[in-house]
């Protein structure tokens, strides 16, 4: 059992209608992107809000390719949490690694726990390891989602639902960028969706496992990722547009 001092899953939730709203309004948004574009993507983390637009994509038929970063450093929870998406709805999960000779790389110039040292040795890591498998993942596509959320981080609070990617030239979206934290958990309770274990030992955000750790109740819920860098620095990249 979870120690009471971590964060643990919201009790609290909308009403029903407003639940029953913002859901209609998600399958909505996917459809409509899917209507828009003829190849787009989602990468998925199997975290809480990623798993609801799994659930969406799925419940809404939208044609949505999925895709899941094999950083080669996750969790084993996470790479289980991949076959049990994959088994619950009948989908598969396309698993996009990153190359040997970048990881390679990274570890002769930094040692493989380098990204420990700072800003920089973190961003080289990230870069070999999710950003440039990101972009081979994306290439053909015309748009990509995230499950970014504006309540999430100081990072996010002027998300819009859709973006222009820049670095990529091509559209972005967040279709969950205005539900909260309460939204997410009463969505996933209502539908079954299943849950990453590690959220129900106080991991609010799940990344690579050496740069994620449990969060204590109050914390910023990103506060267990990257925790020794500055707050500011809690991105991996991965939505940069510039
Ligand atoms: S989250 Fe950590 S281990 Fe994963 S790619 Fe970034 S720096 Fe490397």
């Amino acid at each position: 059992m979870i120690a009471p001092e971590f964060w643990s899953i919201p009790t609290d939730a909308p009403s029903e209608s407003e639940l029953a709203r913002k859901t209609a309004t998600l399958k909505q948004r996917l459809l409509d992107i899917d209507s828009r574009f003829s190849d787009v993507r989602f990468a998925t983390s199997l975290a809480a809000e990623d798993m609801v637009i799994t659930d969406a994509i799925v419940q809404s038929k939208a044609n949505i390719k999925l895709f899941t970063l094999a950083t080669g450093r996750l969790h084993q929870e996470t790479v289980d949490m991949t076959k049990t998406t994959e088994k619950h709805y009948g989908i598969s999960i396309a698993q996009v690694y990153p190359e040997e000779s970048d990881v390679q790389a990274f570890i002769d110039q930094y040692g493989m726990n380098g990204f420990y040292d700072g800003e920089v040795a973190k961003k080289a890591c990230c870069g070999a390891r999710k950003i440039k498998p990101l972009n081979a993942a994306l290439l053909g596509a015309d748009a990509w989602l995230t499950g970014q959320r504006r309540e999430q981080s100081t990072t996010r609070v002027e998300l819009n639902l859709e973006e222009l990617d820049d670095a990529r030239g091509i559209a972005k979206f967040n279709p969950l960028f205005d539900w909260t934290e309460a939204d997410i958990w009463a969505y996933i309770k209502q539908e079954g969706v299943p849950v990453h274990p590690l959220h129900l030992k106080g991991y609010p955000s799940i990344g690579c496992e050496p740069c994620t750790r449990q969060v204590k109740q109050g914390e910023d819920i990103r506060a267990g990722r990257w925790w020794w860098l500055q707050s500011d620095s809690k991105e991996c990249g991965l939505h940069v547009n510039k």
